[in-house]
């Protein structure tokens, strides 16, 4: 008998049906239907379902639910909309998702070691000036969340040759990488990064750790790149430690609200580049092959992948 896999998804219609073909195509033995287009005795047999922004109360409707695969690598407003269900989060844990990822990384470092926001405001005083590069080895990157991002993104950092730290909750070891944990780890990664890169997960603890205080102990002139989650640093101290020119530039591509509104400081700052969260989203090709397997591994045996911790927040 051929399964029911709903989508629960709030996308734009042309998104919608783009992700429904590449799971249809990826699970020809499978009937992916809307969520809300399955019947009732549909949805009582339903064990597993497929999100992308869902509307929680829609997967209230599935009474059999066993667990959910988000299409997405950070699943912090699912987690915090579903507290009270018993069903398990799988995320999105593509390796090419990854490797776009530390593509984005070495792509903005790169933009960052080379001083391409100084070139780019000298050009627009047609101002002819010189200034010298560091080599990859002189600059320390900080890679703060060594998880599949991080993990892929400091691998390529060391192949261009960058000396590279990191920062995660538990000790982990990346060959040519220098790796932290706990507090005192953070400290001595801040103090060594001239450039950041924030590939943390939003949880009750990462939420708000890039202080005043915390972003103080950055070197003279680091700069920043947020590829995480907005909330993880506080934006306000952000604009003051680069207005009086400790930070030197920030290239975020995540924000507290998204889109960033038309009112926000941050997009007429000349210190700050703007990404519309774009530094690693998922292929749907791949990422419809990989909810393929899970999908199958557990119609075969049963077996929910990896999820999400609950308690931990990811
Ligand atoms: P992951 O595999 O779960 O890795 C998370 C990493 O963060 C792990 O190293 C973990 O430490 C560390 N960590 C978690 N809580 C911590 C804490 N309190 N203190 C220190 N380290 C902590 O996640 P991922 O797949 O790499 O993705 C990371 C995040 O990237 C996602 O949650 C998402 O928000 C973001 N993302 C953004 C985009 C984009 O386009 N902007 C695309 C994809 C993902 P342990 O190793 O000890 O567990």
């Amino acid at each position: 008998m051929r399964s029911v896999l709903p989508f629960a998804a709030r996308l734009t219609i042309t998104e919608t049906q783009a992700w429904l073909d590449a799971l249809r195509n990826a699970l020809p033995d499978c009937d992916v239907l809307l969520l809300e287009d399955a019947t009732e005795a549909q949805r009582a047999g339903v064990e597993v379902a497929i999100a992308a922004n869902p509307d929680p109360a829609t997967l209230k409707t599935l009474p059999n639910l066993k667990w959910v695969q988000s299409l997405w690598a950070g699943v912090e407003h699912l987690l915090a909309e579903t507290q009270d269900a018993d069903f398990a989060i799988v995320r999105m844990t593509d390796p090419h998702l990854a490797k776009t990822m530390a593509e984005a990384v070495l792509a903005w470092t790169l933009y960052l070691h080379r001083d391409m926001p100084r070139y780019r405001a000298q050009q627009d005083v047609r101002l002819w000036q010189q200034h010298p590069t560091l080599l990859p080895s002189q600059r320390t990157i900080g890679v703060l969340g060594l998880g599949n991002m991080g993990k892929a993104a400091c691998q390529t950092l060391v192949q261009h040759g960058f000396k590279v730290c990191g920062w995660g909750r538990s000790p982990t070891s990346i060959v040519g990488v220098e790796t932290h944990d706990g507090e005192e780890g953070l400290d001595a990664v801040l103090r060594q990064s001239t450039i950041l890169v924030c590939l943390l997960p939003l949880t009750p603890q990462t939420r708000g750790l890039l202080t005043e205080e915390t972003l103080t102990l950055l070197p003279n002139g680091a700069s920043f790149i947020n590829f995480a989650r907005g909330p993880i640093v506080d934006t306000s101290a952000l604009l003051r430690h680069l207005d009086c020119g400790h930070l030197a530039h920030a290239v975020l591509d995540v924000f507290d609200e998204e889109p960033l509104p038309q009112e926000s400081p941050l997009w007429s700052h000349p210190n700050i580049t703007i990404l519309p969260h774009v530094s690693a989203l998922t292929n749907k090709q791949t990422a419809s092959k990989l909810v393929a397997e899970n999908i199958n591994q557990f119609l075969i045996n049963r077996t929910i992948p990896l999820s999400v911790d609950k308690t931990l927040g990811y």
